[in-house]
């Protein structure tokens, strides 16, 4: 089984690697915090609407 898994930030939509609990080390530094919203970088994160990942 290889499913893949969210990032551990709770406001981050991105798929984390399956190394990691978090998908950037954006998020993994504020694991800890419960944010609104992820700057993480990623496309749709770095975007005010959230898209789905495809
Ligand atoms: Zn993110
Ligand atoms: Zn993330």
């Amino acid at each position: 089984m290889d499913t893949p898994k969210k990032c551990a930030h709770v406001a981050c939509p991105c798929p984390a690697p399956k190394d990691s609990d978090y998908c950037s080390t954006y998020c993994e530094g504020i694991g800890d915090v419960v944010d609104i919203s992820c700057n993480c970088g990623h496309g749709h994160c770095d975007s005010t609407n959230a898209a789905p990942v495809a």
